[in-house]
């Protein structure tokens, strides 16, 4: 098993760090040619998504990657990396890779509560830890999608086929519990 992690911004070091724990092989997606090299999946980490998004335009590297998904990589977005990949952004135009059947609301929860932490049940995980920072949710899954979790009753969670998204960083907390359930459950 091998993971490629979107590198270009954001907390990609986070995610190399708890693949290791779990004994999965990753290397960083840096440029285009490194999106050649065989994989299993891939990792779009959380950091800012219109410079995620931007980056993925300039180095050309957007519209390879949505073929590949559309082609049935395994894809797990977090928190910026969820926008990146859904269909529709709220209050917004323009869409990056777009291949989640999801609506997602950016900054969903406000100044006040900008970061936070909860436990929250998972799929048929169980409990994990969520910590959120500047996080989105999901307004609205449509028919191809799957709510997996909720925190204070919006959805952070979703499945559809080969891809999965996270409104939280689960990189950020000990817990392997969501690392193991993409590698288990999303890129078998
Ligand atoms: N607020 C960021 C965005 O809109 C996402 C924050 C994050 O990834 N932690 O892209």
């Amino acid at each position: 098993m091998r993971i490629g992690i979107l590198a270009l911004q954001g907390a990609f070091i986070e995610h190399e760090k708890i693949l290791e724990k779990l004994g999965v092989e990753s290397f960083e997606i840096r440029q285009k040619k490194d999106m050649d090299r065989p994989m299993d999946g891939i990792i779009i980490p959380g950091g800012e998504s219109t410079v995620i998004g931007k980056l993925l335009r300039e180095l050309d590297m957007l519209e390879s990657l949505k073929s590949m998904i559309n082609n049935g990589l395994t894809v797990f977005g977090t928190c910026a990396g969820m926008i990146i990949l859904a269909d529709r952004i709220e209050n917004e135009e323009k869409t990056h890779i777009g291949t989640m059947d999801i609506t997602v609301r950016r900054n969903a929860y406000g100044r006040q509560l900008g970061s936070f932490y909860a436990e929250e049940d998972f799929d048929n995980v169980g409990k994990v830890p969520m910590t959120f920072i500047r996080a989105p949710y999901i307004t609205k899954c449509g028919p191809k999608a799957r709510a997996i979790a909720t925190c204070k009753g919006n959805i952070v969670a979703a499945v559809q086929d080969n891809q999965m998204v996270t409104s939280f960083h689960p990189e950020l907390n000990d817990s392997l519990l969501v690392h193991k359930y993409f590698v288990e459950e999303i890129c078998k």
